[in-house]
Order: structure tokens, then sequence, then C-alpha cells
């Protein structure tokens, strides 16, 4: 019984007795200083929200990067590899709703929770870095960053329409807007409010960071496209169409008035954006946003005109609140008033509709129903008038006369009746359109993104207050004033009733908003929102690299060494906000001198979700696996080696535990492998070997070819489910050859390599286990510190091949030839074999195709009668 209790690999004793030796080891997995003279690799994973409990999706996550991180380490580099806490945010409120337990208490206990749980799993973190961005030691930069960002007006106040979660209470970014409903409450509809919320000045950067992407050739690609999308940048023209005064007649307005010089021009200009300036002549309304500022001015003069806007606001909000505004059903209003197209002095209706944003563009469109789909359609609903003036254009460029049925939306064609611009192409003629437009001062060319500023501002406790207070003698105007450096940081207070209702938490804490004016130490009110929990993800990675520092964010010489991360991992959910938010923060900080590096990152890594019964896990759809169990029951080593094993990195894994199961014992078997000949391997160490044969050369060639395989992988593809399947491959192999082992036809300086390289290869993925062996080797550093095997070129080399020999297309044998048999080579063994030689006898070969070490096919002519000039004639 004793010696098969000794033969049963046993995680449970063995990993808990590892962990203990880490921990009490804390260089270990801790980054060098920059001076250590290694090359340096900062690989990253994205930081968890502490809900509590890990998933098997952070699992995954985390023993991909964990398996690079030892893998470099055993490179040879200085590795940063750290940990931290997304620890804002509204789970926080809502458990303290539930449980009356205080958000803090409740975060910095499932930090403790699931910082054992990473322990457990064995994860390569250096916690002398850890960032846990609920505490002020953290936050007070987001505000230090803030101030910064206030001084350059970056950041700012404005009045605009919110989306509103009446379950979280708060303003939600549009982003966390899916389909009409709240990202977190995924039945409850979205709600418009107007509020004066603060705003970061993402804009600015626009063009910078939709450029930037071209350059992040180490991102993958589809995370490239969507941040493109999200940017949305379009070129177009801005004109500005006049509103005719009240009785003006068709008579009096030509092109010599539009064109009058601007200076003396005190008409109402309505200003749109088109990306079509070519069609304006096509022309035939002009449509208003109900929300647009020119609206109000007629509605106050028009109560019935009034009643009818009001409806159309009512129907916007309706589909905005369901999440189909861009499906509308459309409905506008002819106000009775008209506007006046500045390219020919005519005179258009001016129209109210609900399809048209206030908030996106100018608000403000020109209809050309000839020449836009959605045009087309109001002016068919409407009556309203379809003019053409875009015609296919023919081989010679000009119009072919054909009838075109509308509306026409091809930029290949040629202008029709639209003045002197009559006959230009498409192309041509927004150029010139452009132009005359800036050279009358009544429009520009336009850039627009539709990317919008980014709204910061929460109506929530458990977030970083913003440091702004409004002094109540009026001394700077009622506008917001900065808090001083020195009072930094604006402390969150601690003892606090959450209730969900009227707005923000902070509000209802005297000592918290009553504070003293910093320009005149009169009575100041704080203001009471708190940051969106995505400023503390936008720069926590840079905090990692000096984490202790309490007189700047970071040390930028340090940072200069670390950066860019070398490897980003986390999940695509991330690719848009979060990707762009800390690419904003690392312009934004470049531009402050802090930093020199233009992006946060070099490479990014997306991988795919872990999926169970056909279905994301989720506590929702109760098909969660609790790392803890599978712990419990297989081993840490077993569970992280499977997450990696059952699927490439990249795709989602369809969750198994039979999976785990069979890993396992796998690892068993390696165990048991490794334990029974360490003796005779170690007896191997220091002894010179001779030069392999046999079953030695056997082994040694498919544990170099193995090596060769891993390496490659780690260098960038990431087939990390092809490796392990490698190193199962390399133990079967050894495996069968256990009766000569047992013999001792492997001398034991080939052994000790063999098992010394088979635990090197697997210590990426099962940390414990490969601890253990190494141990059982002989060997006393750490494993991390060894360096990784380099596979022998000539040793990996096959030194013979079969290769499949074809007649017609049909295989007739294999001929056995040096693995590195030239074309020359194969095809005269192929022909000197004699099943080949009964075949051909007296017929003609007229054709040998040769793929090197993979096939030979001999090509016969039909007819033995007719041979071929040239053809060669087996005798
Ligand atoms: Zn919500
Ligand atoms: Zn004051």
């Amino acid at each position: 019984m004793a010696e098969e209790k000794e033969l049963r690999y046993d995680p449970a004793a063995i990993e808990p007795k590892w962990q203990q030796r880490w921990a009490a080891d804390p260089a270990l997995y801790a980054a060098e200083p920059a001076t250590c003279g290694k090359p340096k690799y900062y690989v990253l994973e994205m930081l968890p929200y502490p809900s509590g409990q890990l998933h098997m999706g952070h699992v995954r996550n985390y023993s991909i990067g964990d398996a690079l991180a030892r893998h470099m380490w055993m490179r040879g580099y200085n590795v940063l590899h750290p940990m931290g806490w997304d620890a804002f945010g509204l789970p926080a409120e809502n458990a303290a709703l539930k449980n009356h337990v205080p958000p803090r208490e409740w975060t910095v206990s499932n930090i403790a929770g699931m910082k054992r749980q990473f322990e457990r799993l064995g994860m390569g973190f250096d916690w002398a870095t850890e960032v846990t961005t609920c505490l002020p030691d953290y936050y007070r930069w987001n505000q230090w960053f803030f101030l910064r960002m206030f001084e350059r007006g970056l950041a700012y106040r404005k009045k605009s329409k919110v989306n509103w979660c009446p379950e979280c209470a708060t303003v939600l970014a549009n982003e966390q807007v899916v389909d009409g409903c709240c990202w977190r409450h995924e039945t409850t509809i979205v709600e418009q409010r107007d509020l004066v919320q603060w705003f970061l000045r993402i804009t600015v950067y626009a063009q910078e960071l939709l450029d930037g992407l071209d350059k992040l050739d180490g991102w993958p690609d589809k995370v490239r496209t969507m941040q493109r999308n999200w940017i949305g940048r379009s070129e177009g023209t801005e004109v500005d169409f006049f509103l005719e005064e009240q009785g003006a007649g068709l008579q009096e307005a030509g092109p010599s008035t539009s064109l009058r010089s601007a200076q003396d021009d005190s008409r109402v200009r309505i200003r749109v954006f088109t990306t079509r300036v070519d069609t304006i002549f096509g022309a035939t309304s002009v449509q208003l946003a109900p929300q647009h500022a020119l609206v109000a001015t007629l509605t106050a003069a028009d109560p019935a005109l009034k009643v009818q806007v009001d409806e159309l606001i009512e129907q916007q909000k309706k589909a905005r609140e369901a999440g189909d505004l861009g499906a509308i059903e459309k409905h506008g209003v002819f106000t009775g008033r008209s506007a006046i197209n500045p390219y020919n002095g005519q005179p258009v209706p001016i129209w109210v509709s609900n399809y048209i944003l206030a908030d996106y563009g100018t608000g403000a469109i020109m209809s050309v129903p000839a020449h836009d789909e959605r045009d087309f359609e109001f002016a068919n609903k409407y009556g309203l008038e379809i003019r053409q003036v875009i015609a296919p254009a023919g081989e010679d460029g000009q119009p072919t006369g054909e009838e075109t049925p509308l509306p026409f939306t091809s930029e290949d064609g040629v202008l029709l009746r639209s003045g002197d611009f009559t006959g230009l192409k498409c192309g041509d003629a927004q150029l010139l359109m452009q132009a005359m437009a800036e050279r009358a001062r009544f429009g520009e060319a336009k850039v627009t993104y539709r990317l919008k500023d980014w709204g910061v501002s929460r109506q929530r406790y458990w977030g970083t207050p913003i440091p702004m207070v409004y002094c109540q003698s009026h001394c700077e105007g009622d506008g917001p004033l900065p808090v001083p450096d020195d009072q930094l940081p604006v402390l969150l207070p601690e003892q606090i009733e959450i209730t969900q209702q009227g707005g923000s938490p902070l509000g209802r804490v005297p000592e918290f908003v009553n504070t003293t004016c910093p320009k005149c130490g009169g009575p100041a009110k704080r203001e009471t929102d708190t940051m969106d929990t995505f400023v503390d993800s936008s720069w926590y990675f840079y905090r990692y690299t000096d984490a202790k520092n309490a007189n700047a964010p970071f040390g930028s010489e340090t940072v200069k060494y670390w950066f860019p991360i070398d490897q980003y991992i986390g999940g695509v959910e991330h690719a848009i906000l979060h990707l762009i938010y800390s690419r904003f923060w690392t312009k934004v900080m470049r531009d402050l001198g802090m930093i020199v590096n233009d992006e946060p990152a070099r490479r990014l890594f997306t991988q795919g979700m872990v999926i169970k019964d056909g279905h994301k896990m989720s506590k929702s759809k109760g098909n969660v696996v609790s790392p803890d169990d599978m712990v419990a029951r297989y081993g840490a080593d077993a569970a992280r080696t499977y997450s990696l094993f059952a699927a490439p990195p990249d795709r989602d894994l369809d969750w198994q535990e039979d999976g785990v199961a069979g890993v396992s014992r796998f690892l068993g078997r390696v165990w048991r492998l490794t334990t029974k000949y360490a003796p005779a391997a170690r007896t191997g160490r220091g002894q010179q070997a001779e030069a392999p044969a046999g079953i030695s050369l056997k082994l040694l060639r498919k544990l170099h070819q193995t090596t060769a395989k891993i390496t490659l992988d780690f260098e960038g593809r990431w087939h990390f489910n092809t490796c392990v399947a490698a190193i199962m491959e390399l133990v079967n192999e050894i495996q069968a050859a256990d009766a000569q082992l047992a013999a001792g036809d492997v001398p034991p300086p080939v052994l000790l390599e063999l098992l010394r390289t088979l635990v090197l290869l697997l210590a990426p993925f099962a940390p414990h286990l490969v601890a253990e062996l190494w141990e059982e080797l002989g060997e006393e550093s750490s494993v991390l510190r060894a360096p990784w095997p380099t596979s022998d070129p000539e040793l990996a080399k096959e030194d013979e091949l079969e290769v499949p020999v074809q007649i017609n297309g049909k295989l007739v044998t294999v001929v056995r030839v040096a693995a590195d048999a030239d074309a020359k080579t194969l095809e005269g063994a192929a022909l000197a074999d004699e099943k080949v030689r009964g075949r051909i006898a007296g017929k003609t070969v007229v054709k040998v195709i040769v793929v090197p070490r993979k096939l030979v096919n001999l090509v016969l002519h039909p007819s033995d009668k007719y041979p071929s000039p040239g053809a060669q004639v087996v005798k």
C-alpha cells in the first residue's frame, strides 16, 4: 500500500508546498531595476473587478499571461508581471444596499479572497507593485490628472442630454447603452435627461487616435477596425443656408444676394453638414433637429408649431429608449419658413424632423431626395420636390443621357442643372464648391468624427471625487474652481448612507460638501459627482512601474524603461472603451511631458470566452464552474493547463470537466515517469554523453523537435493547445521506450537531458508540478531562472523520411530517403523502387512531379503507341 501511495500524483500535497515556498521569496516574481542589464519584458493582463470570485474566464486570461511571463523569465528577460484591482464601481454600492456592508469593506474583503484564489492557482505576480484603484494613494492621481486636464481645457462642463439608467440611478456613457438598455441591466430602458456634466475632450485627439491605429500592427485587426468605426471619421462640407426674412419674395433673392460679403451679413445662418456638397443644387428642403436652436425661436412665435415639434421630440425620445433610433418612422413638420441656398440664391422650405439628431453634426441637414435614400423616402412621404442634379457619366465623362432610377447615390457621375458647376465630375465639383464656400465665407471643408467627448460625471458614491469646488460668494462667477494640488486627495467619506434616489449620495454628506473657497476663503461647496471608473483603468498600468511613489503618479524614467507594454492580454469586450480611453490618456500624459511613448501597448491579444453547455459562463445562466472546485478536485496545474490545452487561446473554449480530468491524468504520467527515472538520471550529471544512437537518438530527436515547436509558438503564434499536445506526444514516446529505459539502454546523461528538458518545456503551463520534479532531478535553483532549452537543429532533423510514390495519382509504394534528399535523388529512388519498376516497365513516363520530403508522382503516357518526343522510356 505504501508503495502504491508513493506512485500517486498528489497535487493537493505538491501545490500548497510550493505556494508556501514562493510566498516566502518575494524576489521570485519581482521585476528587477532598469540597471540589471537584461532586456525588459512587460506582460500585462487586464486587471479584474473585485467581485469576490474568480471565474474560469479569469483563469484562462491569467493562465495565458502567466505562461508567457514564465517563458520570458526563462529566456533571461527582466519581466514585469503585475496585478491589481479595478476596485471602484457600482456593484460595491449595490452590495451595500443589499447587505448593509460599506462599499470599501465589501471591496477590500473581496480583494483578499480573490488574492487567495490567485495564490492557490500559483500565478506568478509581483504583488509588491499591486494597485488598488479605490485607495486614496491611487485615486489622488486621478484627481491630479483631472486638474491638469482642466488647466488645459481638456476637462470642461456642459449641459447635455444624458443617458440615465433608472436602475443604476446614474448617467451612462453612450457605449454603456446596449440596444436602448443599460449595459448592466439588460432589460432596463435608458431614459434621456438634461444635466450639467463633466467631459474630457478626447475629440481633440480623434485624428491622432485614428492615425495611430495604422502603426499598431501588433493589435488584432478586428480591434483596430472597431476603433476606426468608433472614431468614425467622415469628410465633407459645412454650408450655411440663410433664413429668409419674412415677407421676402422669390424675386428678391438671387445669386448676387447670397454671395454678398459676409461681414455686413446679419442674416440668420443655418449651418448644415454634408458629405455631398456636389448635390446641393438638388436640395429641396432644410431639415432641423427638433432641439435645434432656431426651432426654439420659431416655435416661440407659433404655439401650433410648438405642439407639433413637441410631438416629434416625444417620438424621438421613445425611439431612443427603445434603441431603434436608426429605424424611427420619419415624421416632420413644415415651419412655414424658408432658407436660401447660398449657391443659387433659391429658397427651400425649412422642416423640423424627428430623424435629425441634435448631437450629430450640426443638428441640421440639407435634404437632397434625388441622391440620398433617406431624403428620398421623406420627400415621397411629404410630397417634396425631387430634383435630379447628378447623372451617370459615360466613358467620355459626359452624361449618358439614360434615364436613371432615383435615388441615384453614386459619386461616379457628372453634375446637371448646377449653375457654373454643371458638367463637372462629382469629386471635382466638391473641391470647387468647398473653395467657393470658403471664399464667400458661407462654409468650409470639414472633417467630422462620430467620436464624442468622454462624459466622466457619475452621480454615484463609489468612485473618485472630482476635485472641484463652487464658491458660494460667486468669486469666480459661478464657475468651478480647482482644488489646489496640495489639498489632494479629496477623500471619499467612509461612512455614508447609500440610497438609490436623488442624485449623488455625496450631496447628502455635509462634511464632504461644505468646504472653503480656494480663492476667497469663503464658504464653498464641493462637486458631488464622481469619475467614471474607466478613468481608473486608463492609466493603472503606468502606476505598476512605480506603485509606491507618493510624490507623482510615477517616475518618468521608470516608465521610459518599461513602456510600451510588450504584451497586453484581455477580453475583446474592452476593444473600444478601455482601449480608446487608455490610448487617449497616454497621449495626454505625453503632451504633459511625463512620458515619451505615444501608445500604451505594442502588442494586444484578445482571448476567447469560456463557454459551457452552449453559453458563456455566467451566474444568470447557472453554468459557472468554480476555479476552487477544479483546483480541489484536479489541482491548479491541471485547471491551468486544461484552459490552455482545450482550444487555441483566441477562440472560445467549450468547458468539459472530462478534459480537466484527462489533463490531470497526463500530469500524473509526467510525475510518475520523472520520479521513476530521476535517480538514474541524476547520476548522469556532469557526465559527457557519447554520440547518441539507437533509442537515445530517437528520443533526443523527438525532444529537440518538441523544443523547437514550443519555442516558436511562444514567439507569436501562441498555439498553446498544440504545445501541450506536443509535450503529450513526447511523453508517449518516452513511455513507449520504458523497457529500454528500465534496461539501462539510455545512458544517464541522455536520460537527464530528456527529463530535464521535459520539465523545462512544461514549466510555463504547470508550475507546481514542474517545481517538484525539478527538485526531484537534483536541481537547487528555481526553475524560473533556468535557461529555456534550445533546440539543436542537427539533432531535431529526421535522418530518414518515408515519401509516398504515386503513378498517375495513385499510391504505389513509399521509399525511404535521407530527410534532406533533393528532388533528383528522390526521383532516382522512386524510379529504382522495385514496385515502381514493375508498373512502368515498357511504358513512357511523361512527367515526374517531385515535392521534396512529401511526394513523388509519375505521370505515364495514356498510350504506349505514341511516345512523346523526349519522354523517358524505361527499359
Ligand atoms: Zn443600469
Ligand atoms: Zn470664493
